[in-house]
């Protein structure tokens, strides 16, 4: 008995999911490059612009920024995140980059850092990663927390830490300088995130349309399959009616004629009519075998699969074969291992594939040869192999030989469309399995070796009834 499988449930990850992940660790490398540039532009303002800076305030809130952003990146690579909760992750790292931000202001000049314009970025980004009510609550948080920075310097809440050597550093102070940048911001900021969001959501509406547009180009063009395949079928009626019933009434009719019923037949006569027998059965067969390959439908036949036992099925098989073996004076075999794991299989179409294999291997084993079938139990499946003791295959022919229509040349002529073994193939991949064939199957050997595994169905011979 084997274990049953552990449930293992794998989340799902949703395309636009998916897409907020990728984006997130984009965000998560970018703000590495945005500490490290904050530490150079300090460095480069107090040793060549000779700026005065409250350096530790700076590098601390940079590590606090540089902290947040550690604990962002072990949340992307984690295994055990939950995708769903990416939205909410993405609000975390931009409202954290919004703090950031303000508190590096407060500490590098305030309203007379032209760095503030960095809120700007931050929208950007917010309009790249959330959706339109949530970039508009972003830049509300934005605006608040810059204007409510410059109110509480203004008022003397805060301490204003001037750019010393930059700046005169009063400029915090004059009402009509801090109210023309507070307004210019707030409402270039506001513009930025309607214009923004309203040309992503035309975007948006856009790619839905195109994608609304290839769906129905996909159901039309699914219909017209549909129309076809009904075609198909009714063609294939017509055919089977009109081809073959008058084909096999004239057999019937020769037939009746050859068996002297229609009066005596002179020996001359009778070959001749042998002959057209033999010719229309020959295309007889060739449009069953039209027919046949036109009607295999694989999903179908995967959806017929049941637990089947092959050293049953095998059986009605042979005794089918066994006359053509005698009247070619082949030896038929078969080689069936007791309690053999049974398969999981059509039924009907095993028989055919059976049927086109031990067909070829009697069609081209001549006179005293051996044709034989043997079933062996494998780990994982049941494996069947058709061998034979007749002409074989030449090498160069191999690669090409499951394909549809495809024949060997050889002198003598031998009946047939080229379409067993392609019919033998599309049913083995039907069932999931894999078809081969060597030749010649051993150095020291003639003929050729089909070969094809099933899989196993958790029923053994025996156990079933
Ligand atoms: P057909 O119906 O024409 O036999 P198949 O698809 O069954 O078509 O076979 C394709 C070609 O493969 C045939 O033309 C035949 O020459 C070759 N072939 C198939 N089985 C054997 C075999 N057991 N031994 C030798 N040649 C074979």
């Amino acid at each position: 008995m084997m274990d049953p499988m552990p449930d293992v449930r794998i989340p799902e990850t949703r395309p636009e999911e998916a897409e907020l992940l990728l984006r997130l660790r984009q965000f998560v490398a970018l703000r590495w490059v945005a500490v490290a540039c904050i530490l150079v532009s300090v460095a480069a303002a107090q040793t060549i612009f000779k700026v005065r800076i409250a350096l530790m305030p700076v590098l601390a809130t940079s590590a606090a920024v540089a902290f947040c952003n550690l604990t962002f990146w072990l949340w992307v690579r984690s295994p055990a995140r939950s995708n769903r909760h990416g939205r909410v992750f993405a609000h975390a790292q931009i409202i954290t980059d919004l703090l950031g931000l303000t508190v590096l202001l407060h500490f590098t000049g305030g309203i007379e850092n032209p760095f503030f314009l960095f809120y700007f970025l931050h929208i950007g980004l917010g309009i790249i990663l959330l959706e339109p009510p949530d970039i508009h609550r972003v830049t509300a948080l934005a605006i608040g927390l810059f204007v409510a920075l410059v109110g509480a310097e203004y008022a003397g809440w805060l301490p204003h830490l001037a750019l010393g050597g930059f700046l005169p550093g009063e400029l915090y102070r004059q009402p009509a300088y801090v109210v023309a940048v507070l307004v210019a911001f707030a409402t270039t900021l506001s513009l930025v995130s309607v214009v923004a969001t309203r040309m992503a959501a035309e975007v948006q509406r856009r790619r839905e349309e195109q994608t609304q547009a290839k769906a129905r180009e996909l159901e039309q063009a699914h219909q017209h399959l549909d129309e076809l395949d009904r075609m198909r079928t009714f063609f294939l009626a017509l055919a089977s009616h009109d081809l073959k019933t008058p084909l096999a009434v004239a057999v019937n009719y020769i037939q009746t004629i050859v068996d002297g019923y229609a009066g005596e037949v002179d020996p001359k006569q009778r070959r001749w009519l042998e002959r057209s027998v033999v010719r229309l059965q020959e295309m007889l067969q060739l449009i069953n075998d039209f027919l046949d390959v036109s009607q295999l439908d694989e999903a179908r036949i995967a959806r017929e699969l049941v637990p089947t036992c092959l050293a049953t099925l095998v059986q009605p098989v042979i005794a089918e074969m066994a006359p053509r073996a005698r009247e070619k004076q082949v030896q038929l075999q078969t080689d069936i291992p007791p309690d053999l794991s049974w398969v999981l299989g059509s039924p009907k179409r095993l028989h055919q594939l059976l049927v086109n294999l031990l067909d070829n291997g009697l069609k081209f084993t001549p006179q005293g040869g051996r044709v034989t079938l043997t079933l062996a139990e494998e780990d994982d499946c049941v494996r069947v192999d058709v061998t034979d003791t007749g002409t074989g295959i030449p090498a160069s022919y191999l690669p090409h030989i499951f394909e549809d229509y495809f024949r060997v040349r050889r002198q003598e002529f031998i009946p047939g469309a080229g379409l067993g073994l392609s019919t033998a193939r599309r049913i083995v991949e039907a069932h999931g399995g894999k078809i081969w064939v060597e030749s010649p199957y051993r150095p020291d050997q003639t003929g050729s070796r089909f070969t094809f595994c099933l899989q196993k169905a958790s029923v053994k011979n025996g156990d079933h009834d």
